[in-house]
């Protein structure tokens, strides 16, 4: 299945990162080394100028772009085959600035420690010296662009420049792979709402009858919309808030109802979300719906799977044997993988612990990574998703 100039630049940029190494974990090192927290500008735009000027240095065309969360690198490799791939990470971390001086970079006989070695700073250096190496060899693909955006962990939305990747043939998000290996094809989708009641206030005790009670419809509608919860296999629904009431004495004039509804598909997320707001009659009591987002489902259509086949068998190639998983949380990868561009997550060197002070990479598996992903690009550019449509 796997082309040979996906096989043979798979074990060649998997060696020559195993011998330049020190590189690579220099690079890591001086990342981890400065505090990158979400909404501290100066010091997000000064490791993206960093990013910037190290992707130069490896071959790159480098880009800033100004986003609401600060600059994103998406830094440009063009090469000679027709693939376009983009390298997708994030430089910043839920680590607050002091961490990287109480517990800065460090590693011991098998692993690499520090404040987002795995989440995802490794992730980042996976991507610039894939890049690098790919730079040095046939370069198969058209566009090979490494992207860094700044504000992952605190954003609702897609990334701001993430149109940039419509066009793209593939997207490879470099999250640190599962602790065992694994690479993610699929992660749930959510969407979180609140449903509003309006009823009428009026003295509970003197003329209880003409008051609307907004509290009892929304208790009915919590029961009613909690019943959801597992109607669909993995589909969970939790009523998460429930408030009303102005005082001891006052039929409840309004309210409102908070919950978390998570499925794997987009039919399965649409057709709960319909489920849900159907309203009974509650005598009076208006209810609306308020939508407040959340990330889309990352599916396992055919494009993904025939990705995530093709990492597991150059894994195997390289001796470096994982599978692949599903996810609970979300990444940059689920705004790509929803916009139909076959995506897949979980590349990075392999590691876990994320957003603890215990998260790990384990560094024997930053040079294989280093092949698989450029064996997928090249894997890419020699048809692999054409098979799939
Ligand atoms: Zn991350």
């Amino acid at each position: 299945m796997l082309s040979a100039i996906a096989r043979a630049e798979a074990v060649r940029v998997r060696d020559c990162a195993a011998a330049d190494l020190d590189l690579l974990l220099a690079d890591v090192a001086t990342w981890v080394d400065v505090d990158t927290p979400g909404g501290e500008h100066e010091a997000l735009d000064a490791l993206a100028r960093v990013l910037a000027l190290v992707s130069k240095r490896y071959g790159l065309e480098p880009e800033l772009i100004e986003t609401p969360g600060g600059l994103a690198l998406h830094a440009t490799l063009r090469g000679a085959g027709r693939a376009r791939v983009a390298l997708l990470g994030h430089h910043d971390t839920v680590f607050p600035l002091g961490t990287a001086a109480e517990r800065p970079f460090r590693r011991d006989a098998e692993r690499c420690y520090g404040p987002g070695v795995a989440d995802m700073k490794g992730g980042v250096a996976v991507a610039l010296h894939t890049a690098r190496l790919l730079a040095e060899g046939p370069r198969p693909f058209a566009v090979l662009e490494v992207v860094s955006v700044p504000d992952e962990e605190s954003r609702d939305g897609g990334p701001p420049s993430g149109g940039r990747l419509l066009d793209m043939d593939a997207v490879f998000c470099l999250e640190c792979g599962r602790p065992n290996g694994e690479v993610v094809s699929r992660r749930k989708g959510a969407r979180w709402f609140r449903i509003h009641a309006k009823g009428r206030a009026a003295h509970a005790g003197e003329a209880p009858d003409d008051g609307r009670n907004a509290a009892l419809a929304l208790a009915r509608e919590a029961l009613r919309i909690g019943e959801l919860h597992g109607a669909r296999p993995d589909l969970t629904l939790q009523v998460t808030g429930l408030a009303a009431g102005e005082s001891l004495n006052t039929v409840p004039s309004s309210g409102s109802l908070a919950a978390d509804l998570r499925t794997w598909s987009e039919a399965d997320l649409e057709w709960a979300l319909e489920q849900a707001l159907r309203f009974g009659e509650h005598d009076g009591v208006e209810l609306s719906y308020e939508d407040l987002g959340g990330p889309p489902p990352f599916e396992r259509t055919p494009g993904v799977a025939a990705l995530a086949e093709a990492a597991i068998e150059l894994g195997g190639e390289l001796g470096h044997v994982f599978g692949e998983t599903a996810a609970g949380g979300v990444s940059d990868g689920s705004w790509t993988a929803a916009k139909g561009i076959p995506t897949l997550d979980g590349l990075g060197p392999v590691g876990g612990e994320d957003h603890t002070p215990w998260e790990y990479v384990e560094t024997a598996s930053f040079a294989p990574r280093c092949g698989v992903v450029a064996g997928l690009v090249a894997a890419i550019d020699a048809g692999l998703l054409e098979e799939v449509g």
